[in-house]
Order: structure tokens, then sequence, then C-alpha cells
């Protein structure tokens, strides 16, 4: 039978309700009541603790490619890079808690060791990226590869208190301890694996993008991850931030990047295309692999646009 968008809506609700949804008071790390976790929540626009970014269904762990994985919530997760001599993580989700409870039986469930795991890379300075970090970095002794200015910025005691979904502020959550510099254009290697990080300030002081070689039953493809996707405040940031992109952009196309994923899943279409990843028939194509032109639309048409008219506000 063909499956309709229907039927693939369907599967996804199904998901989430096979998954269940975290209260909010399992994930708060102060142990808060459900009344105080409130009255932070409160605070918040309703247009934020109802969207996407606050959405913590867990969905189901899934291996993208050979040496690629995903484990999170419908608002944020971790990508999971395996190679010959261990697991390098990308972003660490928004908790201790997460990182305990979604990461960790998440690889389990993928058949993966997280002991194995030698690596974190931080995209980026928002809690919701780096809440796990300390985790890893203290029960596996993972070492925590970060930009310097972002390693600064969660430092910075003038940097914005974000609220997680769980009530916790940003500056509840521990720290790593120690952290390893990495800087534009640096190649990263843990055994077979090598990945590309670039610099692209913008949405953070320092944040990170990635481009990670991959391959699907052998084939090799190059995926892009874009740092940070939320426009920043100001005009200076957010030019920036256009900047940051144009950069990436044009390294991306000279590594030919032919797929691109978001660690916030619910953006670019990645519930949709793991959905239908776990549809697919033996002859299908990766459906995470959209090709260099989709990449290209997705960066013009989408992330371009929204900076050029944000800029366009300032003037
Ligand atoms: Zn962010």
């Amino acid at each position: 039978m063909k499956k309709t968008p229907g039927g693939i809506f369907s599967i996804t609700v199904l998901i989430y309700l096979l998954a269940g949804c975290t209260t909010s008071n399992e994930g708060n790390i102060m142990g808060l009541s459900e009344n105080e976790i409130e009255t932070r929540l409160d605070k918040l626009p309703t247009s934020l603790t109802s969207g996407d970014l606050f959405n913590t269904s867990i969905l189901e762990p899934t291996q993208l490619f050979d040496n690629l994985y995903f484990v999170g919530y419908v608002s944020v997760g971790s990508f999971v890079i395996t190679t010959s001599e261990g697991i390098i993580l990308i972003d660490t989700m928004w908790t201790p808690y997460d990182a305990e409870h979604v990461i960790v039986p998440g690889l389990k469930e993928l058949g993966l060791n997280p002991e194995d795991i030698k690596s974190v890379i931080v995209t980026h300075g928002h809690s919701d990226h780096y809440g796990g970090a300390h985790y890893f970095e203290a029960k596996y002794g993972a070492t925590i590869l970060m930009g310097k200015d972002e390693w600064n910025y969660i430092h910075d005691p003038k940097a914005p208190v974000l609220t997680d979904p769980f009530g916790n502020f940003s500056t509840e959550i521990p720290l790593p301890d120690t952290y390893t510099q990495v800087t534009d254009g640096e190649i990263i290697r843990l055994g077979n694996a090598n990945l590309t990080v670039l610099a692209t300030p913008g949405h953070t002081p320092g944040g990170l993008s990635l481009l990670i070689p991959v391959t699907d039953n052998g084939e090799p493809h190059m995926v892009a991850v874009w740092g940070g996707t939320g426009l920043p405040d100001t005009k200076e940031e957010n030019q920036n931030y256009l900047h940051s992109l144009n950069y990436f952009q044009n390294i991306a196309n000279k590594k030919g990047v032919d797929a691109s994923i978001s660690n916030h899943p619910f953006s670019n279409n990645l519930i949709e295309k793991m959905n239908a990843l776990k549809n697919r028939e033996f002859n299908q194509s990766n459906p995470i692999v959209t090709g260099n032109k989709a990449f290209n639309e997705y960066i013009d048409n989408e992330l371009r646009i929204n900076v050029k008219n944000k800029l366009s506000s300032f003037k």
C-alpha cells in the first residue's frame, strides 16, 4: 500500500504517543515543584512554550547513514557519528537529565555503547545544545570541543539567561570543566572520520557549523549542519549571521554537500525525512540526501531571505 502524507503524519503522531512525553518536573535539575516550574514558564511567550522548540516528545532513535545517527526530542537532539575509534557526539540537548535519560538510552537502543563517546562537539552556547556536555565529560571522560568565543560566551554573566521546557534557567545548568578549542577550518579526526568545522558567528558569538562525510550503504555523501538557525537581535549580529551563511554555503558547495540536517529536527523536515527513511524500500535512495541544489535552495530561500528581511528592518 502506498503511504499517503496523512499516513506518514499518523506514524509521526504514533511515535510521539508511544515514546511519551517527559513531564516537566522530571527534567528539572533543581527539583522545583510543578508550581514553581509553571511560574517560570508562565513568564515566557505562549508562542514559545506551546511551539516546536518546547516539544519534549522523544523521537525514535534513528540511523540516518552508515555512520550517522539521531537521538532526541522533537525540539532538539544530538547527532552521533560512529568511527573506527569511538563516537563523536554533536550537541547534548538541554540538560544532564536529557543526556542520561534520552541520549544514553537512545544510543543503547541503536546498538551503540555510550562508553565509546570520545568527543562532544558543542555547536553553540545555548543550553539546548550544551546542557548535557558536563554529563558526558564527567561520566565518560569525553573531550568537549568548542570555539573559544563560545566557551567565553557560556561563562559570560551578561549572556541572555534562557529558560528550558523543564523550567531550568541556563545559569543552573552545569558547564563542562574544561574544553579543547577548535578553530575555523579545522578538521576533526577520530579513527576513520574527518569532519570540517567552520566558525559561523551570528546566532551566537562563536558558533560552529559542520561538514560531515558519511556513507549510505557504502556510497559517500557530504552532510551539512548549520550551527544556529534562529536570528539574533542586533544589526551587527545579523550582519555576522549573513556573512557566516555566505561563507558556510561557499565551503559546503566546494566540499560537495548533498544533504543538510538540523539538530532541531522539526526544522528542515528532518522528522518527515526520518519517517520516510524507516519506510524506505531496499532500492530507494536515502530521503535525507536531497542533493546540492536543494541544499542551496534551503540556504537561499529560507535562511538568507530571513536574515536579509531582518537586516532591512534596521534601516
Ligand atoms: Zn541557539
